[in-house]
């Protein structure tokens, strides 16, 4: 068995894992990262080229934590030499009744963030790929769009790598952490690491490693649709805006992007049931396809009965009320855990990193999270 004594031992190389390794590295930290399976691999929350990011959120919790993590991002971008950042604009709509644009439009304006309210008409005639309810609110903010997931991660990694001391262990799987001794000790196949502080990033799984959170942090499974319209041409980038619908009903959220660095436009219904990690298949249920286009058919009826030209599965990590978990153990400061998904974490996945390699160097949690160290 070989033995490993590691200052900071980070498990998970998703967005959040990667995120808090290229922040430790940066301060000069050792660090060693641990996954399961190889890097960018697909069986995780934060694969596939992009993720949705704005300000616009009815929570404002949240809304005031993203002008910290647009910067956050523009200083990743300045390390890398690459942008990440794709300015789109995006729309956020509901059906009457449900204050959703109302929310947001709120939390906008409190920020200062550009942004215009519109009802369904005047948004379809601003944007003539949809076709949205004369009497629908919605609230439009240029400055939303889109991140690109996988080389945002690709490039954190790299320049995790150029810490003074960073080793990625991939393949693997952490099989138990041992918790009784002085310091946190993790068990996998014929090695064991003790640590001196331990980040444990690792998504739907988190659950497994502390059996005591698996009934808080819930793994869902996600489906995604890559839809190719018949005339791309108005579902590009520079064209087609990011859209969230937030229906009256727990199961009418959507979302949607334009075309990038994929096969089309990607649209899907935000939630999905419980699901064992381990055991994700990437089949779509045909009805799941065909909620999709009803949904498509009363709001973007050019892709209705568009070509699905890719699909991807995906998990969400879901705590009570869609929020993040990022906090010291209750029972000591040297391991840290960090479940930011909830279906809308990989925005602040470069902000939580920051936050985390805070934690870990200084012992001490930034305020800026108390509302995620409160709740759940
Ligand atoms: C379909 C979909 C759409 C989304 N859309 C958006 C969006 O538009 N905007 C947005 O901001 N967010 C979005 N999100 C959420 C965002 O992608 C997640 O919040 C984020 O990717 C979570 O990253 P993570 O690092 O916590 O988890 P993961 O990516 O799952 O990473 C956890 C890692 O830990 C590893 N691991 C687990 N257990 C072990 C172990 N025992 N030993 C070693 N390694 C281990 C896993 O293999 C994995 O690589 C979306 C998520 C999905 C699924």
């Amino acid at each position: 068995m070989e033995h490993l004594a590691a200052r900071n031992v980070v498990v998970g190389a998703g967005a959040v894992g990667s995120a808090v390794a290229y922040h430790l590295a940066s301060r000069g930290e050792p660090v060693v990262l641990v996954e399961q399976f190889g890097l960018g691999h697909s069986r995780g929350s934060s694969h596939g080229a992009a993720r949705i990011t704005r300000h616009s959120y009815a929570d404002p919790d949240y809304a005031r934590l993203m002008p910290s993590a647009f910067r956050a991002w523009r200083e990743l971008e300045a390390d890398a030499g690459r942008s990440f950042y794709v300015r789109t604009g995006g729309v956020s709509f509901n059906p009457p009744g449900v204050g959703y644009a109302d929310r947001v439009a709120a939390n906008l304006a409190g920020l200062d963030v550009p942004h215009r309210r519109m009802t369904g008409d005047e948004w379809n005639a601003a944007q003539p790929a949809f076709s949205l309810p004369a009497d629908y609110e919605a609230v439009f903010e240029p400055d939303a769009g889109m991140l690109a997931a996988a080389k945002a991660q690709e490039a954190m990694i790299e320049l995790a790598r150029r810490g003074p001391d960073t080793r990625i262990l991939i393949e693997t799987p952490i099989r138990r952490i041992d918790l009784d001794g002085e310091r946190p000790t993790l068990v996998a196949d014929g090695l064991t690491i003790e640590a001196d502080r331990l980040i444990l990033a690792a998504g739907p799984w988190t659950g497994r490693l502390l059996p005591e959170l698996a009934p808080t942090l819930r793994p869902t499974r996600q489906q995604v649709l890559y839809f190719r319209a018949p005339n791309p041409a108005p579902f590009q980038v520079g064209r087609f805006p990011t859209f969230i619908h937030m229906g009256g009903g727990e199961d009418e959220a959507f979302y949607g992007m334009p075309e990038f660095l994929g096969p089309g436009v990607k649209v899907g219904r935000h939630g999905g049931p419980d699901v064992d990690p381990d055991l994700q298949d990437s089949t779509i249920a045909d009805d799941y396809v065909g909620r999709l286009r009803a949904f498509l058919a009363r709001h973007v009826p050019p892709l209705a009965e568009a070509e699905v030209a890719a699909t991807e599965t995906c998990m969400y990590t879901v705590a009570p009320e869609e929020r993040f978990l990022v906090d010291f153990h209750p029972a000591r400061r040297d391991v840290i855990v960090a479940s930011p998904c909830s279906g809308h974490g990989f925005k602040f996945s470069i902000l939580v990193g920051r936050a985390i390699a805070e934690m870990a160097t200084a012992g001490a949690a930034d305020p800026a999270f108390e509302a995620w160290k409160r709740r759940p």
